[in-house]
């Protein structure tokens, strides 16, 4: 895309040609949504494996498929690779961090659980690693729905 800063492209381009987590879980017991973005025809289904029997619980395993443009299946690769291990209170607050990063609403206070996983990566420089590399969408607000889509799937599955 033009307009993106170059080393962001890279990243982007990257997890385009060679998506982490690419694949399928069986479902059950894997949670699992599919999520669709009209305007851009992409596609993404999200299985993912978490763990109950740890308190908070854990996001054991997690695979994505679909297809799409490459804003939609980098965030997709980008976001498996970032919620692999993590708590469920840790993913929630990436979720706020990365809307908040495209300036989207997140109106909806965070639970304590969150904020305290807000507050341990507040002095992580790189917070969101390779997703930042998302940040230059910004610019393009038709493409915001494909930097998203992945999001909003894996927030579905997790009710699921
Ligand atoms: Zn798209």
């Amino acid at each position: 895309m033009p307009g993106l800063d170059d080393l962001y492209r890279e990243i982007i381009l990257d997890h385009y040609r060679s998506p982490r987590h690419r694949g399928e879980l069986e479902s059950p017991p894997a949670r699992m949504a599919e999520g669709h973005n009209p305007l851009c025809g992409d596609e993404i289904t999200i299985y993912i494996d978490v763990d109950d029997a740890v308190s908070p619980a854990v996001v054991r395993d997690i695979k994505v498929s679909g297809q799409g443009c490459s804003i939609s299946q980098s965030s997709a690769s980008m976001m498996s690779q970032a919620v692999i291990g993590k708590t469920l209170p840790e993913v929630t607050a990436l979720v706020r961090r990365f809307k908040s990063m495209l300036s989207l609403d997140t109106d909806i206070e965070p639970t304590p659980e969150e904020e305290a996983a807000l507050v341990a990566d507040a002095n992580n420089p790189h917070p969101l690693g390779d997703l930042e590399a998302l940040q230059g969408v910004v610019k393009f607000p038709v493409r915001i729905k494909c930097a998203t889509l992945a999001w909003n799937t894996l927030i579905q599955a997790l009710d699921n």
